[in-house]
């Protein structure tokens, strides 16, 4: 059995080259897998509604279903052995991957003991990558890198609590539900410690950001100069996209334009990424170009395939 605390059986190395987000050359040679297997979720944004994916790091509008541990190791199975260019595991919810962590940490252990014991060289090696809204960074931090995950996404939409508190309707800690300015204050804090604690362990921290007008757009510099002094390695300025039944449902969608413009001032601090797809919580393949019709297909021959949201 491999043992994920010893680091001489765990290849670890920090690689932007073959990850598709985290390099705009890699994204035309690599592909990654999204492992649905994070439904719940441990706070609550003004621009989401839970029975759709994250919209921080998925396509809004598309419900996923949801993989239990085992069902999406034979997923990753058979991609892998038909993507000879697959070179990301990532859990991007459709929730929060940290606030569903026995299922993301089972899905990462068994996937890390398949590599150990199959993988030839053939094949990429594979990046683990995670993405949440670290509310739990600061505890799980440490864990997060013994399961060998070198690249981690924070959606951090504000650094001062009043603007938080205008995103973010509530956040429940260990039970608790915090509102208001307690609420994001207390996000906040978190995501900034544990952003601090991986970059201290030499995880590649991306951070996406949704822009959104007239309430946390014009404070945007400020949070990329803060995240750059944090050592954080790439800012995502998304737009934001209107769900129907969220609260936000009738503000008005970010113009590209204006997300092509903040990009521009804040990459005179930190690198930019530019070629975000927004993709779904269950994407295959190279990024832009999902193999939708194979996934579907994949559903069907897997087995163990539960739908549990
Ligand atoms: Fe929705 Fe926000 Fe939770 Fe993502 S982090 S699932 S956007 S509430
Ligand atoms: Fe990469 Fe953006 Fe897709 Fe996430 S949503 S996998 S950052 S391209």
């Amino acid at each position: 059995m491999l043992n994920l605390h010893n680091t001489d059986q765990i290849k670890s190395k920090l690689n932007t080259t073959t990850h598709p987000c985290y390099s705009s050359k890699a994204q035309h040679k690599y592909a990654r897998i999204h492992l649905p297997v994070a439904p719940a979720c441990n706070i609550s944004c003004n621009y989401c509604r839970r029975d759709y994916d994250c919209v921080n790091e998925s396509r809004p509008g598309v419900t996923s279903k949801v993989l239990d541990p085992e069902a999406a190791l034979e997923r990753f199975q058979i991609v892998r052995k038909k993507l000879n260019n697959l070179s990301v595991v990532g859990i991007a919810g459709p929730g929060d991957a940290l606030a569903n962590w026995e299922k993301t940490k089972r899905t990462l252990e068994l996937i890390l003991q398949d590599e150990h014991e199959n993988n030839d060289d053939c094949h990429s090696e594979i990046n683990f990558c995670l993405s949440t809204n670290g509310l739990l960074l600061p505890e799980l931090a440490e864990q997060i890198v013994a399961l060998n995950v070198r690249h981690v996404t924070v959606t951090v939409n504000s650094i001062d609590p009043k603007i938080g508190a205008q995103i973010y309707n509530s956040v429940n800690y260990h039970g608790i539900t915090y509102t208001g300015t307690e609420g994001a204050e207390l996000l906040i804090r978190n995501q900034l410690e544990g952003i601090k604690k991986l970059v201290d362990l030499k995880v590649l921290v991306k951070v996406n950001i949704v822009m959104i007008d007239g309430t946390n757009d014009s404070h945007i510099p400020e949070i990329v100069k803060k995240l750059k002094e944090l050592g954080v390695f790439t800012t995502n300025i998304m737009g934001f996209i209107p769900v129907k039944g969220s609260v936000f449902e009738n503000r008005k969608p970010t113009d590209p334009k204006n997300i092509m413009k903040m990009r521009l001032i804040c990459g005179k601090h930190l690198q930019q990424m530019s070629h975000c797809k927004h993709c779904r919580a269950d994407a295959v393949g190279m990024l832009g170009k999902d193999c939708s019709g194979e996934i579907f297909e994949i559903r069907k021959k897997c087995k163990n395939h539960v739908e549990a949201g």
